[in-house]
C-alpha cells in the first residue's frame, strides 16, 4: 500500500529555526564551525561533553531548572536543577578520584536507570575519564567481555545487578574497585574491592572543576555487535557534543519549555546521546522513568509529566498498537508536540497509526553506534514519507554506493555510506584498529546497511548487509551467541539467525547440534535455553531452540546461517556452490 505524505506540523512553527522543511537553504546555513560557536567550550580551551550539558547552564537562568524527573513509578517523582545535577555529578567525581581514578581511565556502568546512574555517567566525564555503559539485561559473558576488552578500573553498579554476574570478578585483573549503590537494596561491602557509595561519593564535596579535556579525548564507549567475534567497543570523544547538540536543537526540534523523554536504556548509544547528551547540552528537561514497557503506564508518563517531545522505538510503538487506541485515548496526550522513533525500521502503517491514535505521525531517524548521532532524519518542519527514514542532516553526506564505490543511481540499492569526518563519529573499535579500518572503502564509512535513495533524496532501509540481528532496536551478534551455546557440553555446533517476528522485527534463534549420546528432548531444550540466559541475559539469549541433525556448512567449514535463515523462511537457498558435500 502506498501511503501520501505527511506534511503536520505546520512548517511556520519552526520558523525562528533554519527550516530543515526548506532542506536545501537549511543545508547552507547550517555548519559544525557555527554549531560549535554556540557551544561555551571549556574555559581551558578544550571541550567537554559534561561541561557543556552541566557547567555552562550555571551561569544562566537555566541553573534553577529542572534538568532530571526521575519517576520510578513506585514512589514518588524526583527532581533535580542543573545546578543540584552538578552537585551530584561533583561528588561522584571527587570520589573517583579519591578511588585513584585518573583522566583516559574506563568507568563502567551496570545500572538500572536509576539517578546515580546519570550522576556518575556526568562525574566520570567530568573527570576526564571514560564511560562505558552496560544494559541491566545482560549476564555475566555479557559483562564480562566488555569489562576485560575495555581494561575497565572501576565499575559502579548495584547489589542486586553485581549479584547476578559476581562470579567473573576473579577473570577481571584490571578491575580495581565495584562500588555499590544501595538505593534499592541494603549492602555490606564484602570483598576488600568493594565499596559503597554512600562511603565514597556521598559525602564528598560539590565542588569541582571540569577537566579540561581536548576535543579529540575519549568519552564514551559502547559496544556493539558485528557478525564475527566478540562485540567491539566504539569509542567516541568530547567532540561528538557538537553532533549532540546540534541534533537535539535541529532533530528533535528542543526548545527550552520542552519537557523531553527519551525511552532509550543508557546501555544502549540512544539512552547516552539523546537521554543524556543532547537534551542537556540544549539545556532541556529530560524526563527519566526507570519502569518497564507498559502501554498504560507509558501513556500515563506522558500524560503526568506533559510531556511535549518524545523519541521512542519502533519496538514500543508496534506493542503499543497491539494494546489498541482505547488505551490511548484514556490518557491525556494532550501535551505532545512532536514524535520520532530510531532503532529499527519503523513501519508505515505505525507512521499513520500515530496520527490517529495520539494525534501525531512517527518521524523516523536513521543512526548507529558508530555515528555517535543522528545521520538521517524526517526533521519535526519536513514532509515525513511513512516507511522512509527520511534525508540526511546538513553537515551529513551520505550515499548509496557499489562494491567499487560509485554512487548508484536513484531508486537502486546498495550500500549506505556516508563521507567520515562529522563530529560525533566514532574513532576507533578500542584495540581493534584493523576493524575499524575495515569500515572504510573508497573515502565512505560503510555503514553495514543495505539502503535505496529516491529521487527527492529521502533514505529507504532494505536491511543489514551482514548476519547482525536487530531484535526490539538492540544488535545482537550471532557469534556471541553460538559461542556461549557450545560451552555446553551436550552442544557440538550452533548456528544461530534472526527470525522475523511482527512485535520485535526479529527474535533471536538458534540451531544446534548434539554431542552424540545426547538426545534431542524437550528438557535439553527448555536447559540450553536457560544455559544462554544465564550467560548472556534475556536481552541477547536465544527466544528459540531447534535440534538439527547438523550444520549446513561451506567446504571451509563455516556455518552458512545464509542458508539456515533461508530455510527457516522457506526461500530459495541461493548459491549454493560452497555447500559441504
Ligand atoms: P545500533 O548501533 O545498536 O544503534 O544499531 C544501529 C542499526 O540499527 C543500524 O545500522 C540499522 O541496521 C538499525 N537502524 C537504526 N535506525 C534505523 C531506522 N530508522 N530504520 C531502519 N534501521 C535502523
Amino acid at each position: 500500500m502506498e501511503y501520501p505524505p505527511i506534511t503536520k506540523p505546520p512548517i511556520d512553527q519552526f520558523a525562528v529555526r533554519p527550516n530543515l522543511g526548506e532542506y536545501d537553504a537549511a543545508r547552507q546555513s547550517i555548519t559544525w564551525e557555527q554549531i560549535r560557536s554556540e557551544l561555551d567550550g571549556h574555559p581551558g580551551g578544550g571541550l567537554n561533553i559534561a561541561y557543556e550539558c552541566l557547567d555552562r547552564h550555571l551561569k544562566t537562568d537555566r541553573r534553577n531548572k529542572v534538568a532530571m524527573i526521575w519517576e520510578a513509578g513506585d514512589h514518588d517523582p524526583e527532581t533535580y536543577t542543573f545546578e543540584q545535577f552538578t552537585k551530584e555529578a561533583n561528588k561522584v567525581a571527587n570520589g573517583l578520584r579519591s578511588l585513584g581514578v585518573e583522566k583516559g581511565d574506563r568507568v563502567f556502568m551496570f545500572l538500572s536507570r536509576i539517578p546515580e546512574c546519570y550522576f556518575t555517567a556526568f562525574g566520570v566525564l567530568k573527570l576526564g575519564a571514560v564511560i562505558g555503559p552496560l544494559f541491566p539485561a545482560f549476564g555475566p559473558d555479557a559483562v564480562k567481555d566488555r569489562l576485560e576488552d575495555s581494561g575497565a578500573r572501576v565499575l559502579v553498579t548495584s547489589p542486586e545487578l553485581w549479584s547476578k554476574v559476581k562470579e567473573i570478578r576473579g577473570d577481571l585483573p584490571d578491575l580495581q574497585k565495584i562500588v555499590l549503590i544501595t538505593r534499592r537494596k541494603e549492602a555490606e561491602p564484602g570483598e576488600a574491592d568493594e565499596v559503597l557509595w554512600d562511603d565514597v561519593i556521598a559525602n564528598q564535596s560539590d565542588e569541582f572543576e571540569t577537566v579540561n579535556t581536548d576535543p579529540e579525548d575519549y568519552a564514551v564507549m559502547h559496544y556493539t555487535s558485528g557478525t564475527t567475534g566478540k562485540p567491539k567497543g566504539a569509542a567516541h570523544v568530547h567532540n561528538a557534543i557538537i553532533g549532540h547538540y546540534a541534533t537535539g536543537k535541529h532533530i528533535l526540534d528542543l526548545h527550552d519549555d520542552d519537557i523531553y523523554w527519551c525511552t532509550a536504556d543508557p546501555g544502549w548509544v540512544t539512552g547516552t546521546s539523546y537521554g543524556m547528551f543532547a537534551p542537556w547540552s540544549n539545556g532541556a528537561t529530560s524526563l527519566i522513568y526507570e519502569g518497564g514497557f507498559g502501554a498504560n503506564a507509558w501513556y500515563g508518563m506522558i500524560a503526568k509529566h506533559k510531556v511535549t517531545v518524545w523519541y521512542t522505538a519502533p519496538t514500543a510503538i508496534r506493542m503499543l498498537m497491539k494494546a489498541g487506541d482505547e488505551v490511548a485515548k484514556k490518557h491525556d496526550l494532550s501535551s505532545l508536540r512532536y514524535t520520532m522513533s530510531v532503532g529499527e525500521p519503523l513501519n508505515p502503517e505505525a507512521v499513520v497509526w500515530g496520527e490517529k491514535a495520539i494525534g501525531l505521525p512517527f518521524h523516523d531517524n536513521w543512526w548507529q553506534t558508530e555515528t555517535g548521532a543522528i545521520m538521517i532524519a524526517n526533521y519535526a518542519s519536513m514532509e515525513i514519507r511513512p516507511g522512509s527514514m527520511g534525508r540526511p542532516f546538513p553537515g551529513i553526506e551520505a550515499a548509496i554506493i557499489d562494491d567499487e564505490g560509485n554512487e548508484v543511481p536513484a531508486g537502486e540499492e546498495g550500500d549506505l555510506a556516508l563521507k567520515p569526518g562529522w563530529p560525533s563519529m566514532f574513532r576507533t573499535y578500542w584495540h581493534k584498529k584493523e576493524r575499524y579500518d575495515s569500515c572504510f572503502r573508497d573515502g565512505w564509512y560503510i555503514t553495514g546497511d543495505r539502503a535505496r535513495m529516491d529521487g527527492d533524496g529521502y533514505f529507504w532501509f532494505v536491511g543489514r548487509a551482514d548476519d547482525v540481528i536487530n531484535t526490539a532496536g538492540h544488535l545482537v551478534g550471532p557469534f556471541e551467541v553460538e559461542s556461549a551455546l557450545i560451552e555446553h557440553p551436550a552442544v557440538a555446533e550452533a548456528g544461530v539467525i534472526g527470525k522475523p517476528d511482527a512485535v520485535a522485527m526479529e527474535v533471536v534463534k538458534a540451531f544446534v547440534a548434539l554431542k552424540d549420546g545426547y538426545e534431542e528432548t524437550e528438557e535439553l531444550r527448555r536447559e540450553l535455553k536457560r544455559f544462554a540466559i544465564d550467560k548472556l541475559g534475556k536481552a541477547v539469549a536465544p527466544r528459540e531452540i531447534e535440534f538439527l541433525p547438523g550444520m549446513p556448512k561451506t567446504r571451509s567449514g563455516k556455518i552458512m546461517r545464509r542458508l539456515l535463515k533461508a530455510r527457516e523462511l522457506g526461500l530459495p537457498e541461493g548459491d549454493t556452490s560452497t555447500l559441504e558435500d
